[in-house]
């Protein structure tokens, strides 16, 4: 090769894609939300010989780690260990190629983000505040993020967590979910009073405007901008970054109680920042919320890839020349675009160019969910279509080039194996395989194996028409790779390759030979006109290679093999040239691309889709009986003696009115006739019972019950109930009326 590039690179960049939860295997879901994305942008990047940072790695941290470790017996850690190194290889096995997969369990991430905290609070960047938080008794734990499940206030999904309902991607808080139980008791939970710091994003509310809504509104997604919209339209609130757990980042111990810079002093003289608030001994069961730390976790990877390389990791954080970019899903958008941009201002870093956030991929027809079985798991495809034969890597890029192709870029998208073969079939092999597989038979058959001449003075419209098309596509692709449009650029690449298969199919240079071959000498014309189409299908064949590199780098590596070129001549400024392969180079036999992908394939794909959906469904019922059972199988109290009983005064009483409790939704007050006085009972039966219908039945009550004050209204008794397995609640009535106040015995 006789290319000669310069070796500098220019501009500065440093791409992140979201840390995914070291709880489980991810799926392609996820792959195709933020790490393919990521993952072309980077290579496009790469090949512009521009200075690329491409970060991503293990979160470690947070409620959703202790709750696996739950579920399959073990602790915290051992889950960690065990996905962190299964997830990064999944990664690998299917090209995206980080600069550090690194984990926020590093002690350099936990130095790292406390560093982040101290400076913000000790700049009075953050406000404390004293709260009632939910509470499970059972297990003394407060109950946050996903240590407390309920009903969703948006779509009613019943399985919501106390950070984010997974069905409709709201963002939410443990007050928002309606019928709150803890995950890990299974209980209704208590408040109790808990002292937390919040990132005071009301604060800031006139630099997000400005900066988004603003400034972005025209460069970021659609899509992005308005979320972000309706996030600052519907009011900033302080958000806490602590949280009572022990699973996480502890808070670092204040040693100054000033603010450190003197603009933040004398901010807090006139008021208008808080105090510091010194983080004491006394807050040691205190860890930093998962998501103030998880995104610093892009920092400290950028620390340790500076590390490992000997390189300066400070220019990508501070230097304003910079372009940061996170790849992400559409459920992190507010994290990325509003909270952790407020920490980076307040911290003093650079603040992200862009946030290409990505729409969700559904899977036949419905969301994909691994706690469902309703998906496919990278580690599944990787056993079953890439390591399961020679050369195998080659399906890694079918899937990137489909998830590529149905990119949920501007809305939600649709995988089916259907769609899968199709792309395969019919573009993969058709087209782009076709295409490369007939101009490399044909050269060694034609050509003798070695790139022809290319005859200038017979030069027709379709070789001019197909230079032109060459040039044109790369600047295209380019452009289009530049604006985050992945889908677009792709479909120009595979575009490019149709018009190939259109010129030779025109050309066709095999009759060619028939025609202008007389008793076995092929014409000085005949000759020429097919060196000429060869020489051009060639130089084609060398530009699909370099646009289709960033997406399906495997093949690219193929490519270059077969042409015994070096990945030098992948860089991009060579993209639109049709001189990069020398006249009278001679190149290797063709390899197969891609192969056809079989019915039995996919249908046996669909069927085991079915099945792990059913196995899961199976697994989720019996759960729930087991959880039944438990309820059955309850032990019966401790042995009383009869003098205990009879310290108990029951009675039948007549419920006579029954009101709703307001701002407690478990709670009704009722007024009950007990024959002797009428009495105000508060009882958590509000779940159960509309109050219009239980008004004129019977119900045995504890009358001697010290009274109590709930939501500050003094209940004077208990009425029994019988709670069946199910948890439902049924009346104890007595057979026929009786009258009022008379005893239980
Ligand atoms: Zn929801």
């Amino acid at each position: 090769m006789e290319i000669d590039n310069s070796k500098k690179t220019i501009g500065r960049y440093l791409i992140t894609a979201a840390l995914p939860y070291a709880n489980g295997l991810k799926h392609i879901g996820h792959l195709a939300g933020a790490y393919l994305p990521a993952d072309i942008y980077v290579r496009y990047l790469k090949a512009q010989k521009r200075d690329v940072v491409f970060v991503c790695g293990s979160d470690e941290h947070g409620t959703a780690i202790p709750i696996q470790a739950m579920k399959e017996g073990t602790t915290a850690q051992a889950i960690i260990d065990k996905y962190h190194p299964i997830i990064e290889q999944n990664f690998k096995d299917l090209g995206i190629a980080f600069d550090i997969y690194h984990r926020t369990s590093a002690p350099l991430h936990h130095e790292t983000a406390q560093e982040f905290f101290t400076v913000l609070n000790d700049n009075g960047d953050l406000e404390v505040k004293e709260s009632e938080q939910y509470y499970d008794e059972a297990t003394n734990t407060f109950l946050a993020d996903r240590y407390i499940k309920g009903t969703c206030p948006v779509c009613s999904n019943d399985n919501a967590y106390g950070d984010q309902c997974e069905k409709c991607g709201s963002t939410l808080s443990p007050e928002m979910l309606i019928n709150p139980v803890s995950t890990l008791s299974g209980n209704a939970p208590i408040k109790k009073a808990t002292k937390h710091w919040y990132l005071p994003l009301n604060r800031h509310e006139e630099f997000l405007r400005n900066w988004i809504l603003t400034e972005h509104k025209d460069d970021w997604r659609t899509s992005v901008v308005g979320q972000c919209k309706s996030w600052i339209d519907g009011g900033l609130q302080p958000r806490a970054v602590t949280r009572d757990l022990d699973w996480g980042i502890r808070l670092p111990l204040s040693v100054n109680s000033q603010p450190l810079t003197e603009e933040a002093a004398s901010l807090a003289v006139n008021g208008q920042r808080s105090t510091v608030n010194n983080v004491t001994k006394d807050d040691a069961g205190k860890v930093l919320y998962v998501w103030f730390d998880a995104p610093i976790g892009y920092i400290s990877a950028t620390k340790q890839w500076a590390l490992n390389n000997e390189k300066d990791w400070k220019p990508y954080w501070y230097a304003p020349d910079t372009k940061l970019v996170h790849f992400v899903g559409k459920d992190n958008i507010v994290f990325h675009c509003i909270i952790f941009p407020v920490m980076l201002k307040l911290h003093g870093n650079i603040l992200p160019t862009n946030v290409p956030a990505n729409e969700f991929m559904n899977l036949e027809g419905d969301k994909m969910s691994t706690s469902r079985g309703w998906s496919i798991e990278m580690d599944d495809y990787i056993n079953d279509w890439i390591k399961k034969e020679n050369g195998g890597e080659g399906l890694a890029d079918v899937l990137r080039y489909y998830l590529t192709q149905i990119a949920p870029e501007t809305k939600d998208s649709e995988f089916t194996w259907k769609g899968f073969q199709d792309a395969n079939n019919s573009e993969l092999v058709n087209i782009f395989g076709n295409f490369v597989n007939r101009t490399f038979v044909l050269m060694h058959k034609l050509c003798g194996g070695k790139v022809p001449v290319f005859h200038n003075e017979i030069i027709d419209d379709a070789d001019k028409q197909l230079i032109v098309d060459i040039k044109a596509s790369a600047a295209k692709v380019g452009a289009l790779l530049e604006g985050y449009k992945f889908r677009d650029a792709l479909f120009e690449v595979i575009d490019l390759a149709r018009k190939g298969n259109k010129y030779m199919q025109d050309k066709e240079p095999w009759m060619v030979a028939k025609r202008e071959t007389v008793d076995g000498i092929l014409s000085a014309e005949g000759k020429s006109s097919i060196d000429n189409c060869l020489h051009l299908c060639l130089q084609l064949t060398a530009n699909l290679t370099i646009l289709i590199n960033p997406f399906l780098p495997f093949t690219a590596g193929k490519l270059c093999k077969m042409m015994k070129v070096v990945n030098r001549m992948l860089e991009w400024e060579n993209a639109g040239r049709i001189d990069l392969l020398k006249v009278g180079y001679s190149l290797r036999e063709p390899q197969l691309l891609f192969r056809k992908i079989e019915n039995e394939e996919i249908e046996a794909q669909l069927a085991k889709l079915k099945a792990s959906s059913e196995s899961r469904q199976q697994i989720n019922v019996t759960k729930v009986e087991e959880v039944k059972a438990q309820k059955e199988l309850e032990p019966v109290a401790a042995e009383i003696v009869f003098d205990d009983f009879a310290k108990i005064d029951l009675r039948v009483g007549t419920i006579v009115a029954a009101e709703k409790v307001p701002k407690a939704d478990k709670l009704l007050q009722l007024s009950v006739d007990l024959g002797f006085e009428k009495r105000t009972i508060v009882s958590g039966i509000a779940l159960h019972f509309a109050p219009e219908d239980i008004i004129g039945k019977q119900v045995t009550v504890v009358v001697n019950l010290a009274p109590r004050k709930m939501r500050g209204i003094e209940s004077n008794g208990m009425i029994l109930m019988a709670e069946d397995t199910e948890g439902k609640l049924h009346f104890i009535n007595p057979e026929i009326s009786v009258n009022n106040g008379a005893s239980v015995k």
